[in-house]
């Protein structure tokens, strides 16, 4: 482990590191170009109302009946959930105490992949410690004061909505003007010129400010494992509570939210501790920060991935043994499946193949793809893993709506379009090495399927 004083860095903002030829134009687009930027950037928030309108108790059930949908949206009780400005100013203080907790928790210092400039970014990784203190304090909380005292995320969950939604729009705002200092290294498809397009997408790959260059915040990765992942679980935990709430003084809470609450709480603390995992994926390594990254770790995973949760608060569902068996079943199986590949991949990466058992290919530029194992079935096995544990999240909620089977459906279009991009960006980096390991390992996720 690496430690800031002893390691010498090369910031992003260090002036002299970076030239006119590092920050290459960007000639070609993603999502569409400025149409699809703009596209999914309105799409993105209207879906997380749209998420509420179509499931909740103020619009009438999951889904409502069709014809009360106009009166609810001008009822005031609708509108007025929207927008708190308390409730916006206890969202800040959420990221302030996230904050608060990344600059003095402890943690080992771990660097980064090389950057384009020759340099490399240190990361502080103590989100699992972070994330422990918050289960710690709300559990505290809630068994001293009971479930009443943490419905506060249930009670104001469209307001809170909004105000990720606001800061997410801010920080991405912040980020792009910022992204014109110099010295600043340019994510090499975020520079294209067209203002939408470099907002959304993300025009600096590292966005950085003095005070956080001199302290090694890094804010791409704080976002990602932080203020919305940890709320994620938070929401669910509220939501639980919500429904003790409903189910009266002593009540336990239904199987399938005990489920939901276990399943979602396993995924984010083992992300959490595996927090230095996210170092290699495309999202730090190549991606620039811009709203739809802002957009995606502040709003739409903590608010969007506990739609089951916050279901079963208003729709208490008991699932029986044998489901539960079934539910469980899937999850754990997704769950190894998710982990060993992942864990295979990251050891090969850091140049550990304990066993020796797998086997790998060659390539010219140096580093070698793993053709055995997991990761000689497919060539995204850890997808594969994340879509068995998404369905049996939504299979929690039994078969009584759609609606909450829509983070399936989202699910296999993000990771399927996730999969063209990286094959993209994997064709680009090995050349015809690519080629030829594609030819070995043939089926994109799921073997013999896609
Ligand atoms: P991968 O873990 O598949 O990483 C792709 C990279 O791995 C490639 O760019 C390449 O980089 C390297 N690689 C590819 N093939 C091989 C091989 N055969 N041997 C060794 N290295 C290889 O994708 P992601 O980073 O997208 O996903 C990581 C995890 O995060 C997944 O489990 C995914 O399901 C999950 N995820 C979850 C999301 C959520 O919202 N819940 C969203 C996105 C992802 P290089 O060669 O340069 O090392």
């Amino acid at each position: 482990m690496a430690s800031p004083a002893k390691v010498k860095t090369l910031t992003t903002s260090d002036p002299h590191a970076v030239t006119e030829a590092l920050n290459p134009k960007t000639t070609k687009f993603e999502f569409a170009g400025p149409i699809g930027a703009l596209g999914v950037s309105v799409v993105t928030p209207v879906t997380l109302y749209l998420l509420h309108l179509g499931c909740s108790e103020i619009s009438g059930g999951c889904p409502p009946p069709l014809l009360s949908l106009p009166s609810t949206l001008q009822s005031s009780r609708w509108l007025n959930a929207m927008w708190d400005t308390n409730v916006f100013l206890v969202y800040l203080g959420w990221y302030a105490y996230c904050l608060l907790c990344w600059r003095v928790i402890p943690g080992d210092w771990v660097e980064g992949t090389v950057l384009r400039n020759g340099g490399k970014k240190l990361y502080k990784m103590n989100g699992f410690a972070c994330g422990l203190l918050t289960l710690g304090l709300v559990v505290g909380i809630i068994l001293h004061h009971g479930p009443l005292s943490f419905t506060y995320i249930y009670d104001h969950y469209l307001a809170l909505v909004s105000a990720s939604i606001v800061f997410a729009f801010f920080q991405a705002c912040a980020v792009y003007a910022l992204s014109f200092r110099k010295g600043a290294l340019l994510a090499l498809g975020g520079n294209s010129g067209n203002v939408l397009y470099d907002w959304f997408i993300g025009r600096e790959l590292n966005p950085s400010f003095p005070w956080a260059d001199s302290i090694n915040f890094d804010l791409k990765t704080f976002n990602e494992v932080r203020p919305g992942l940890i709320l994620w679980l938070l929401n669910d935990i509220s939501c639980m509570c919500e429904q003790m709430v409903r189910r009266g003084r002593h009540a336990w809470p239904t199987d399938s939210m005990i489920l939901i609450n276990l399943f979602q709480g396993l995924y984010v603390v083992e992300s959490l501790w595996n927090e230095k995992n996210i170092l290699t994926q495309m999202d730090i390594t190549s991606d620039g920060f811009g709203f739809m990254l802002a957009i995606g770790d502040l709003a739409w995973v903590p608010f969007s991935y506990a739609l089951q949760a916050r279901y079963l608060a208003f729709t208490p569902r008991e699932l029986g043994w044998v489901q539960s068996a079934i539910v469980f079943a899937l999850n754990f199986a997704g769950y190894y499946i998710f982990r060993v590949s992942n864990t295979d991949k990251d050891n090969f990466r850091h140049g550990k193949n304990p066993k020796n058992n797998l086997k790998s290919m060659k390539t010219a530029r140096g580093t070698e793809l793993i053709t055995s194992g997991w990761w000689g079935l497919s060539r995204h096995p850890n997808y594969w893993g994340d879509w068995m544990m998404a369905l049996a999240w939504c299979m929690t909620t039994g078969f009584h709506t759609p609606i909450t089977y829509f983070y399936i459906v989202f699910f296999v279009v993000l990771l399927t379009h996730r999969a063209m991009r990286d094959d993209e960006a994997c064709r680009n980096k090995y050349g015809d090495d690519w080629d030829k390991y594609k030819k070995i390992v043939k089926w994109r996720i799921i073997p013999y399927i896609y």
